[in-house]
């Protein structure tokens, strides 16, 4: 199996290749060459496996040569062995047709464990087998930052720093960053917001001595593992509402486009998804992009939904390569606009090509709230503010006839004072959560400066 850059301009890379190196050299992103289709006979046979099981069929046939099937089997027993719940994603009702699919019952209660914690265990055993020593370095907003403290703590061979916005995230999402005690986990407050955090990550990948120095590597959601790990439970929901035999939906609380991709994945390798909805919050150049064609940037609000509070979609690149047909002259061109403008024109038949798949909707400030309050009263689920988007823009695309399901993408504890605004009541933390509160905290602040923040890096990172 062989990768490309979506701008035709960087080595072809095998998995393992692509895994490691993240962002490509040319500024793209990596794509598998060919998406390997499943038969429907495959598709049924997932019916009645476990998790893990179907999750090894369904990422063997993308990594080739990289990695065996009993290495691969074992990653995948590691990675989900502490979700707490045996179905890793149970899919609940919410109402007749609408489903809500749990993906929050990881070990830091986001959906972004389901990758992180498999390509934690494929590191791994790839630096194992080549003695390589690597420096993760990652920026947050709240939910990446602890699934990668969480998958690389204590792992030999790599120290993992961590920027996140100092004053800017939930305590729960601070305590999960700042109490994990391994010497190789790095959690650091920078004085400033998330795009000075993301600003400085890009300074370190751009100094090629200091990269190669520290052998950085990046595990944000651009990095084509962390996709297609997202790509098995769209299989699993869908399959246990009858696919192949029967069509469904998905709507996806979408920020950098990742998990909704992995479901575009899923359908091109044969899954009959006949309609991926994109969920934004206020924070809504998708939708509008999706809806008049023109992506531009206006500005980050700061919403209840932190995590998809974004002004630069990454992935939204893939989506766009495959709708341009696989062509990678027109992608490089909208990015170039895209940096030196704030915003680029789709052009038609790429605009029509995205609509046959993709849909989309917003919720505001306060229909996110009233949603949160709704779905407790009619189901008693409490949802976390993201889902709350997406169930609301689903309700907006229900069809009798195809089943919708809604993907649950954090745990509501994580957000306890926008989830208490809006229903009066404080949802329960998990029990092998409420430790978080009598842990010692370790926090190493950073100032918004690349100079400091290298130095700070090599003295900490073990020799
Ligand atoms: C990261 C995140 C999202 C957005 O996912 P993308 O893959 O960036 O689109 C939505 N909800 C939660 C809770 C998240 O942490």
């Amino acid at each position: 199996m062989q990768y490309i850059s979506t701008r035709g301009a960087a080595p072809v890379l095998d998995f393992e290749q692509a895994m490691m190196t993240g962002l490509a050299r040319d500024g793209g992103l990596y794509l598998p060459q060919e998406v390997p289709v499943l038969t429907a006979d495959q598709i049924r046979d997932l019916n009645g496996l476990s998790y893990e099981q179907a999750a090894l069929r369904i990422i063997r046939p993308f990594i080739g040569d990289s990695f065996s099937e009993t290495e691969l089997q074992s990653a995948i027993g590691n990675a989900y062995r502490d979700f707490g719940h045996v179905a890793r994603a149970p899919l609940t009702q919410l109402q007749p047709g609408h489903f809500l699919l749990e993906l929050f019952h990881g070990p830091t209660l986001a959906f972004k464990d389901f990758a992180m914690q498999l390509i934690g265990q494929l590191f791994r055993i790839a630096l194992t087998r080549s003695g390589q020593r690597i420096t993760i370095v990652g920026a947050t907003s709240g939910d990446t930052g602890s699934a990668a403290i969480e998958a690389f703590r204590g792992l030999p061979n790599v120290d993992v720093f961590i920027l996140y916005p100092h004053g800017r995230v939930s305590e729960v999402q601070r305590r999960q960053m700042t109490t994990p005690d391994d010497t190789n986990v790095h959690a650091l407050a920078l004085t400033g917001d998330f795009d000075d955090c993301q600003a400085r990550l890009k300074d370190l990948f751009n100094d090629h001595d200091f990269r190669d120095r520290v052998g950085l590597a990046g595990v944000n959601s651009i990095n084509w593992a962390r996709v297609l790990a997202q790509v098995v439970y769209y299989f699993t929901s869908a399959v246990s509402l009858g696919a192949p035999d029967r069509e469904v939906d998905f709507t996806v609380p979408t920020g950098n486009f990742g998990d909704i991709f992995a479901g575009e994945i899923a359908r091109r390798m044969g899954l009959p998804i006949r309609r991926l909805v994109v969920a934004t919050n206020q924070n809504d150049i998708l939708h509008r992009a999706l809806e008049t064609g023109e992506y531009r940037m206006t500005g980050v609000q700061p919403s209840i939904s932190p995590s998809m509070d974004i002004q630069v979609s990454s992935n939204f690149e893939r989506a766009l390569y495959l709708a341009y047909g696989g062509d990678p002259a027109p992608v490089r061109q909208v990015m170039d606009e895209l940096r030196t403008t704030g915003g680029f024109t789709i052009s038609q038949g790429a605009l029509q090509a995205l609509r046959e798949t993709f849909a989309s909707g917003r919720a505001s400030e306060a229909e996110t709230e009233a949603t949160i309050r709704a779905t407790f009263a009619e189901t008693g689920e409490v949802v976390c503010p993201h889902s709350a988007v997406a169930i609301k823009v689903a309700a907006e695309h229900l069809d009798p006839a195809v089943p919708m399901i809604t993907l649950a993408t954090a745990h509501p504890a994580k957000f306890p004072d926008a989830v208490e605004a809006a229903m009066g009541r404080r949802p329960d933390l998990p029990p092998h959560m409420k430790a978080l509160f009598d842990q010692p905290e370790r926090i190493t602040r950073v100032e918004n400066d690349a100079a400091a923040l290298k130095s700070l890096i090599l003295e900490r990172r073990a020799a």
